[in-house]
């Protein structure tokens, strides 16, 4: 019997607050049978450059998630049952030493991997990224990357004196071979750069670049709908940094920058991608400190319902919905 989401009483009769009312897995390298998803937290902020504070997103996650229920009406699919999700608890890890806190996350990612299961990254900082490439490339080879950010993170160590930050995941994981050669998929993108080659390195990957206008133009179905067709089969890696979406929508996080996408169209993008094989996810950079009303939160919880969905709609044999 698979695990699954605990009803309203339940959850209010323990106090706790797992990810979406979900079960907590112990050992989440050893789930129960059945789990095709581990939610992660990563409460690591020390590769923030602007304003700290993601390291508290897990717990505030946690907490708002609970009102998200299981149902998705579009897919038509039993999210938490189909995908078995769990709560596999935080990421422990000595949090003035980031080598060390690289590499908890990849053992981390790596065993939820090995156990048959997606790892589900809640950062915590955009740096968390790379290690959990270096996981995914372990198991599955080079995989695709739908990288959802306002920017394109493949900063080098000229920036700030060092190569490991949040800024900088994308470069390593390209350098390091994580991404297979055209699939790198970057949505969102917009604002100044530092000069006119910052996309040169992810240019030269085959990257394909769909910036915040164009995707108001296109519309959120018809850049996923794209994605879907390069990816194929490929397994996909989906690294959500929530500062793709326009602050107005969500205010909490460290890096804001006008101009990015709606609430509906980030989640109609996820929802959008139903069919490829998502092999793992990061939500990164909500900054509840930051935050108004947890709106930041709450999407976060939202996107990580459409990745979770995606792992279920993968479960069924038939009456795959598109969108
Ligand atoms: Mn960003
Ligand atoms: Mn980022």
């Amino acid at each position: 019997m698979r695990a699954s989401q605990q009803s309203a009483q339940e959850y209010l009769a323990h106090g706790q607050t797992p990810f979406f009312r979900l079960p907590v897995a112990a050992r989440p390298g050893s789930p129960p049978s059945g789990t095709r998803a581990v939610l992660l937290g990563v409460p690591y902020d020390g590769g923030t450059t602007a304003s700290p504070g993601a390291r508290f997103a897990p717990y505030q996650v946690r907490r708002v998630s609970a009102f998200v229920q299981g149902w998705h009406p579009v897919h038509r699919v039993s999210v938490f049952e189909r995908s078995g999700a769990v709560d596999g608890g935080n990421v422990v890890f000595p949090p003035f030493q980031p080598e060390a806190v690289r590499d908890r996350v990849e053992a981390g990612a790596f065993a939820v991997h090995r156990a048959g299961a997606a790892p589900f990254l809640v950062g915590g900082d955009h740096s968390i990224a790379l290690p959990a490439l270096r996981a995914a490339a372990r198991v599955h080879g080079p995989v695709a990357v739908v990288h959802v950010d306002a920017h394109l993170d493949t900063s080098g160590p000229e920036t700030w004196g060092e190569p490991f930050h949040h800024g900088t995941p994308f470069r390593h994981a390209i350098e390091e071979g994580l991404i297979r050669p055209g699939q790198l998929h970057q949505v969102g993108l917009r604002g100044p750069w530092g000069a006119a080659d910052d996309g040169l390195l992810s240019a030269e990957h085959g990257a394909q670049v769909t910036t915040a206008d164009d995707l108001a133009a296109a519309g959120a179905g018809a850049v996923a709908a794209r994605i879907r067709a390069a990816v194929g089969d490929t397994p996909v890696y989906l690294s959500f940094d929530v500062d793709a979406v326009d602050p107005a929508f969500a205010p909490g996080t460290g890096t804001p920058v006008p101009g990015g996408l709606s609430s509906r169209e980030a989640l109609q993008l996820v929802r959008g991608l139903a069919g490829v094989h998502l092999i793992g996810m990061d939500l990164v950079e909500v900054c509840p400190a930051l935050d108004q009303a947890d709106i930041t939160s709450h999407l976060a919880a939202h996107l990580l319902f459409e990745g979770l969905a995606l792992v279920a709609i993968s479960t069924l044999t038939a009456g795959r919905s598109t969108m």
